[in-house]
């Protein structure tokens, strides 16, 4: 590549009256601004998992390169509880808790009561990854995102600027990819193949190809499955740990032990490295069509990476297919970074890798299973995880909960629309109540829930602003709470308790919690001549640090909700 898209000055000229995003960068320093950034967030990567796995992973892979030549930031703090995906991603890609971002919880219920993506958008209809409306089905958009994103900036400060952004989730596309990207993509179970939405372009012709249903089909053809060397590997990690253990689920017949030969769905393909391949397959198409680009434009692109979160979701992380995904991603990620490589050279882009959340473990594991050192009755450890066995809480048992004790306190219901995490929804009738009778309700649903492993309610609006700052437990729930948002009841689930995720059923494990185990992920950044490589920072880090350093790299002004973050490819570094 020529050597003018590596450096240039830090002058950015924003052209956008009447925006309310601060001034451009001062020019007064020459900044190396790489052409490309790459924005990896590995779904359900949690700071105790990368502290106690990523130094076992192999020399040659993408992990051991991207702590080699980056920083690591061990401790990236979310600031709010229920860190679900949605959530996550917006703080990430914004700077905001959800309180202000609008975007609280991973789904809300739809006009039938049943949960659906919480970016749904009844506007705008999915699109196929042949460019063909499927008129029958709602897009997804960011209509409900109330703050601007880091590619929202980009975009409107460079407008020549390219954004791709691929997961297996609308709720992790959408916050990457801004209101203006180039392509945002991810995976729709039900027609098995990549998808849009109207709000957004519609598939060039290299991702028709990628995302099509046979391209989809054709992947998960490959089962999964490990070689020798694999499973070696992944056995002596696993410790003694057996590939078939107590709470681990069969989602869509994919079975519990390897091989996972039978990959009979798409939605069985997600909790399998497959799912991710094909972001991967995405990601090296679009990296061709930024090397193709004469012009020499800034990029962004940004995957969220969703299979290792769904691998957790059905066999927990101490599990032998947790093992091999990660060593799977791990290899995957070295590809990506040499195809990167070869598109705009090694000093060419700069890679930043994080979680959207962390995540909890198997109830049925004993504590030293899941890596834990307990005296009887101990503490718990840095990242808050209990000795005591963690709860899977269904939320069904929750409904029929809130029903009964409000039917003996108020009378006859239904009141209860249904619950998706961590909220609860109230029909009109349970909406309508007086303030007095509200509080009656949440003390009641607060005995008849304790039980289940929820440690408070809370009325979601009635919770005033502002939030205290630092990391509280009011702060933090104070932070996840939209009071405009819809939502009735905010349900507050306490150590080791989560709700089950419903990808199998009373099996697997899940996060959302306000726990360090759910709410720190590790943070790494590779920016050639901007970090140092090699550094470790122990300390914990805001996540607004995340945008704030990703915006630094592009050159661009950092969204508002970042703008007090720690920019961690500061010119003091
Ligand atoms: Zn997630």
């Amino acid at each position: 590549m020529r050597d003018r898209s590596w450096t240039r000055l830090a002058v950015i000229l924003v052209a956008c009256a009447g925006c309310r995003g601060p001034r451009p960068v001062a020019p007064s320093s020459k900044v190396r601004t790489p052409r490309l950034l790459v924005t990896i967030v590995v779904d359900q990567l949690a700071a105790w998992e990368a502290a106690e796995r990523l130094g076992l992973l192999p020399a040659d892979g993408g992990f051991a390169r991207l702590r080699r030549e980056g920083l690591t930031a061990s401790e990236l703090h979310f600031e709010h509880a229920a860190t679900d995906t949605a959530a996550g991603h917006a703080a990430l890609y914004s700077g905001e808790v959800p309180r202000v971002s609008g975007v609280f919880a991973n789904e809300m219920p739809g006009p039938d009561g049943k949960p659906r993506s919480i970016l749904t958008d009844e506007k705008t209809h999915l699109v196929g990854s042949d460019g063909v409306e499927i008129p029958e089905r709602p897009g997804s958009s960011l209509a409900r995102l109330r703050v601007e994103t880091l590619a929202d900036v980009l975009v409107r400060a460079l407008p020549h600027a390219r954004v791709y952004s691929f997961s297996l989730k609308d709720r992790a596309a959408l916050p990457a990819s801004g209101r203006k990207p180039t392509l945002a993509l991810w995976l729709d179970v039900a027609t098995e193949q990549i998808v849009t939405s109207s709000a957004l372009p519609a598939p060039t012709v290299w991702a028709a190809r990628v995302g099509s249903k046979e391209a989809v089909t054709s992947v998960r053809s490959n089962g999964w499955t490990l070689d020798e060397a694999d499973r070696g590997w992944v056995e002596a990690r696993a410790a003694a740990a057996p590939d078939d253990q107590p709470g681990e689920g069969d989602l869509a017949g994919l079975g519990r032990a390897f091989p996972h030969a039978a990959v009979g769905s798409a939605k069985a393909m997600r909790a399998t490295p497959l799912g991710d391949r094909v972001l991967f397959a995405l990601a090296r198409s679009a990296l061709g069509e930024i090397a193709a680009d004469r012009t020499g434009a800034p990029a962004l692109l940004a995957l969220s990476l969703s299979s290792h979160d769904y691998v957790a979701h059905v066999f927990g992380p101490h599990s032998w297919e947790a093992w091999a995904q990660l060593v799977e991603l791990d290899r995957r990620l070295g590809d990506l970074l040499a195809t990167a490589d070869r598109a705009v050279g090694p000093d060419g882009y700069a890679v930043m890798l994080t979680g959207d959340h962390g995540g909890g473990t198997l109830p049925e594991l004993l504590p030293e299973a899941r890596g834990l050192r307990c005296e009887l009755g101990g503490p718990a450890d840095h990242w808050e995880r209990p000795c005591a066995p963690a709860r899977r809480i269904a939320p069904h048992a929750v409904v029929e909960s809130l029903e009964a004790v409000f039917a003996a306190v108020l009378g006859p219901g239904p009141w209860v629309v249904g619950v998706a995490e961590p909220f609860a929804y109230l029909t009109a009738h349970g909406g309508a109540l007086s303030e007095a009778d509200r509080r009656k309700l949440v003390e009641a649903a607060k005995t008849a829930l304790a039980p289940l492993g929820i440690e408070d309610v809370i009325d979601a609006r009635a919770a005033t602003a502002p939030c205290p700052a630092g990391e509280s437990r009011a702060t933090l729930v104070c932070n996840a709470i939209d009071p405009t948002g819809g939502a009735d009841l905010f349900l507050l689930v306490g150590p080791g308790a989560f709700f089950d995720a419903d990808v199998v059923p009373g099996f697997g494990t899940s996060h959302g919690s306000r726990f360090l185990y759910d709410r720190a992920v590790p943070l790494l950044v590779r920016a050639p001549g901007r970090v140092k490589a090699g550094e470790v920072r122990a300390t914990p880090v805001s996540f607004r640090a995340f945008a704030k350093t990703a915006a630094s790299l592009l050159g661009v002004p950092a969204p508002e909700g970042a703008r007090a973050g720690e920019d961690l490819a500061g010119p003091a570094r």
